[in-house]
């Protein structure tokens, strides 16, 4: 069997992803297998000899799709996914061709470069200081662990102890002020980081999971040496941010590191319309954002963001003989990462800034607050189905039989979720919420418009007449 050329390999992929996308809408809106069917679906022994590339990438594509969630269709609701936009897609493709090593300036000058630029393009859109650095990260769990890192390192060195080179066996303690309702994966940073996830001090939240400047204060007063404060822009599943502007002079005061986690909520300030809501977040000292979530790049993407550079630098450089020099004035990649080789997100980046523009970021944003707050309009005029929260961005949470008990209400929200996944007409997943059970609702697709909200919407309602 001849091997394929290069040109065939590259034209069989861009066809089965075609076919993909071009069906993505119609069928039913889960996954057509479970995990336990995929495994037996792949599991075969250990090739071997070699298959034929053509071969690999359409039995690839055979056994891979059944199990795929349409998490890039305009009916996906659950977690928080941007649409993997088909430009993204395009600039992810020639990222993977281009095929470059991007630690350095000097060993890959483009890779670098495009960093830069989006990288300052960002600071723009999101409104932040625009003489703070950037790491592109794998998304803002590790956009956090960055941040944090650094925000550990700054705390510590004012406090005359250098965490780099010394590590934490001896050091002064660090107190941690974190919000009751911020994202589990926060916690896992302050894991990484020898910080601990218990060993915070929680900050009380209100109903939408927001903390507000009165709580913080009080919190803030039982603090003294080193303190990291962080706060949220964008709560997982209300949209709720914190108030900045109250709390981020509190901190101030305190000495402490103010970081921000912003995954999706801080895209507000790309949005003239929703701005208001993270007003303030440009005081922090660090901020974490994703690309793969509001901007829409395919995965994986996101920024950590620190308006000291020097204390960014110091967390994360990497230096060894064998790579080339570094010059103080130019921005090496690795400078700002964990990670020595990796793949050159800029180029994503700076593709779909490039397309959508600021205008279309912006104009993506309104459209999608818009879209969820037609949605749970349309469920709230069924008495029995309640949104809890305020839904100031993007984001809400569902309960079904709300005027039951609470236990009750509990299991019909479950069961409708149930039916709702089973129906197939979109899709969307449950959480607790401040104790009870809910389904929550991302609007964050760039395929999402009105019509796909109000077809979202009557599918749920569909699913809850059904289960009562
Ligand atoms: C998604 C999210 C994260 C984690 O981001 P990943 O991109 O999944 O690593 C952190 N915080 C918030 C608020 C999020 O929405």
């Amino acid at each position: 069997m001849g091997e394929a050329s290069t040109g065939e390999l590259f034209q069989r992929a861009a066809d089965h992803a075609t076919r993909f996308r071009d069906a993505i809408a119609s069928g039913p809106q889960r996954p057509l297998m479970s995990y336990r069917q995929a495994l037996d679906s792949f599991r075969e022994p250990l090739p071997e000899r070699g298959s034929a590339g053509l071969v690999v990438v359409d039995e690839l594509a055979a056994k891979a799709e059944p199990g795929l969630h349409r998490m890039t269709g305009p009916r996906f609701f659950a977690w928080v996914c941007g649409n993997s936009h088909s430009v993204g897609v395009c600039a992810d493709w020639l990222t993977s061709t281009w095929g470059q090593n991007t630690g350095n300036h000097h060993a890959t000058p483009s890779a670098s470069a495009v960093e830069t630029i989006a990288g300052g393009w960002l600071l723009e859109l999101l409104d932040l200081p625009r003489a703070s650095s950037i790491g592109f990260v794998t998304g803002a769990t590790m956009a956090n662990f960055v941040c944090l890192a650094s925000a550990r390192g700054a705390v510590l060195r004012q406090a005359g102890w250098d965490v780099e080179a010394q590590g934490l066996f001896g050091a002064p303690p660090i107190t941690v002020l974190i919000g009751d309702d911020a994202h589990a994966t926060v916690f896992s940073a302050l894991q990484f980081l020898g910080l601990g996830h218990d060993r915070v001090v929680r900050v009380k939240t209100d109903d939408n999971g927001r903390i507000a400047a009165g709580d913080f204060a009080v919190a803030a007063a039982t603090v003294s040496g080193p303190c990291i404060v962080i706060l949220q822009a964008g709560q997982i599943n209300t949209g709720a941010f914190d108030d900045f502007a109250g709390i981020v002079p509190i901190a101030r005061r305190i000495g402490a590191w103010v970081h921000v986690d912003g995954a999706f909520g801080l895209w507000a300030r790309a949005c003239p319309e929703r701005s208001h809501l993270a007003e303030g977040a440009d005081a922090a000292d660090s901020w974490a954002t994703d690309g793969h979530k509001w901007l829409q790049t395919p995965y994986d993407c996101g920024y950590a963001i620190v308006r000291d550079e020097q204390a960014h630098r110091r967390a994360m450089t990497i230096a060894a003989s064998y790579l080339p020099p570094t010059f103080e004035d130019e921005r090496d990649p690795s400078h700002y990462v964990p990670e020595l080789s990796r793949r050159a997100r800029g180029f994503a980046t700076w593709a779909m800034i490039k397309h959508l523009g600021r205008d279309g970021i912006a104009a993506m944003v309104a459209r999608h607050c818009k879209v969820a707050e037609a949605m749970a309009e349309r469920l709230r005029a069924d008495n029995a189905i309640a949104v809890p929260n305020d839904v100031v961005l993007n984001q809400f949470v569902v309960r079904f039989g709300a005027d039951h008990p609470d236990e009750e209400a509990d299991r019909l929200t479950l069961q409708t979720i149930a039916r709702l996944q089973a129906d197939g007409i979109c899709f969307a997943g449950g959480a607790k919420w401040h104790g009870r059970q809910v389904m929550r609702v991302s609007v964050i697709s760039w395929s999402t418009d009105d019509r796909q909200g109000e077809i979202a919407a009557d599918a749920m309602i569909a699913a809850w007449r059904a289960v009562r």
